[in-house]
């Protein structure tokens, strides 16, 4: 039996993680589910898996989930803290699937453990990659990448050396704003904005696919994850989603993985490894799908990836910065406080202000991560007033 916890359960990734569980129920077992606020989803979640104990970010809701829970044997805990004390508690295999950078502290304390750590959390790895994958090498933790692309790339690399790749290429769908100009993006609200063509995915993700922010973080992820240099990590438009990324070796074999677009593809890849296990995914039916299309990035349009770029090349806390300052705009463009084509320009105007330094400890990170909430909040009031 493997010992499991899923760090954002409630979500989309947590929910399809839990779905590929529970189809074989003997096989695991729950140490602790988390969410944020949504105390009878995960309630629900933390009874019908027997998980050991179910924790809710928000301080405040400790009492309504100990309510909750009353008389299911599952230990209740509530706050940031119980998120950490969760995440040592050592299951075998941890899913980080909380979004935001809200997820570094406890996708840390995951990974001092030393066990299995399978990350779908990339803001915590945009933001504090550099000490997240010594945290990793430290411990002895095994850190396998769930986001389809770097998914992709890992299963493409098959434990090759780096030194033989020559490119890295990700795919991106180009979201569900591909082909629109900047003046009919500048009107677009956010239901279009999170109606992705190809992907079932949570809010904010979704927005960051609109604006191609997405593959932006993507990118920084990547150059943590597979560090060949990020001039050898390209980025391709492909609107299928059916090729998920590839690895071209320096001999100019190119190798890449092929997959319908359901996110238990790979969670699956990461609970099963190194082995295989079956899932009740689509098998790919490239006869119906028929041709597969490729298309280069518009950077002038999609700024996001601009910026992601040469936060990447800047370094030290420049990613977090970029990072905070689009989860505080990706946050008011879906509460309606701004325009779509805001959230890059907030991004921009914050990263302006900053030079990098390099982060010594995770405290660093939170702090640049903190100012950068702030300086996105100011640039957001001059806007909207
Ligand atoms: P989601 O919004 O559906 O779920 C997020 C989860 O995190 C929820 O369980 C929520 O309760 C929890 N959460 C949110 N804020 C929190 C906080 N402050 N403290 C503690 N918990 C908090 O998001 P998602 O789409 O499942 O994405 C999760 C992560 O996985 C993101 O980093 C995203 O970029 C990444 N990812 C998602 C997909 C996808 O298909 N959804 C694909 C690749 C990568
Ligand atoms: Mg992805």
């Amino acid at each position: 039996m493997k010992s499991v916890s899923i760090f954002g359960a409630t979500g989309s990734v947590g929910l399809s993680t839990l779905d590929l569980i529970q189809r074989d129920p003997h096989a695991y077992r729950v140490i602790a589910l988390t969410a944020n606020s949504d105390v009878d989803g995960l309630a629900e979640q933390a009874r019908a898996t027997g998980a050991q104990m179910a924790v809710i970010g928000q301080d405040h809701l400790y009492g309504a989930l100990k309510d909750a829970l009353a008389g299911s044997g599952v230990e209740p805990m509530a706050g940031e803290g119980a998120l950490v004390d969760a995440a040592g508690a050592g299951a075998d295999w941890t899913m980080a699937s909380i979004v935001g950078c809200a997820g570094l502290k406890p996708t840390m304390a995951a990974l001092k453990v030393g066990k299995t750590v399978a990350l779908a959390n990339k803001e915590s790895l945009v933001s504090a990659g550099g000490l997240m994958m010594e945290a990793a090498s430290a411990s002895g933790a095994t850190l396998l990448p769930v986001d389809s692309e770097h998914n992709a790339i890992f299963q493409c690399l098959a434990g090759s050396s780096l030194d033989d790749v020559a490119r890295i290429t990700l795919t991106a769908s180009g979201g569900p704003f591909r082909t629109r100009s900047r003046a009919e993006m500048a009107a677009m609200t956010p239901a279009q904005a999170v109606a992705h063509p190809n992907w079932s995915m949570g809010a904010k993700i979704s927005v960051d696919s609109a604006t191609m922010m997405n593959k932006g973080l993507e990118l920084i992820e990547a150059a943590h994850l597979f560090p060949v240099g990020l001039d050898r990590i390209e980025i391709l438009v492909h609107p299928q989603s059916v090729i998920h990324s590839m690895v071209e070796y320096r001999d100019r074999s190119t190798l890449a993985q092929l997959g319908s677009p359901d996110m238990r593809i790979p969670i699956a890849h990461a609970l099963a490894w190194p082995r295989r296990m079956a899932t009740p995914c689509q098998p790919l039916d490239l006869a119906r799908i028929g041709r597969l299309d490729f298309e280069a990035p518009d950077l002038d349009r999609f700024p996001a990836l601009r910026l992601a770029r040469e936060a990447a090349q800047a370094g030290g806390v420049t990613p977090a910065i970029l990072n905070a300052a689009n989860e505080v705009a990706v946050a008011a463009f879906l509460a309606g406080r701004i325009g779509f084509l805001d959230i890059a320009m907030i991004v921009e105007d914050v990263l302006n202000r900053y030079s990098a330094a390099t982060p010594c400890a995770i405290d660093d990170v939170l702090a640049a991560d903190g100012r950068a909430r702030v300086h996105a909040g100011e640039v957001m009031e001059r806007l909207t007033a």
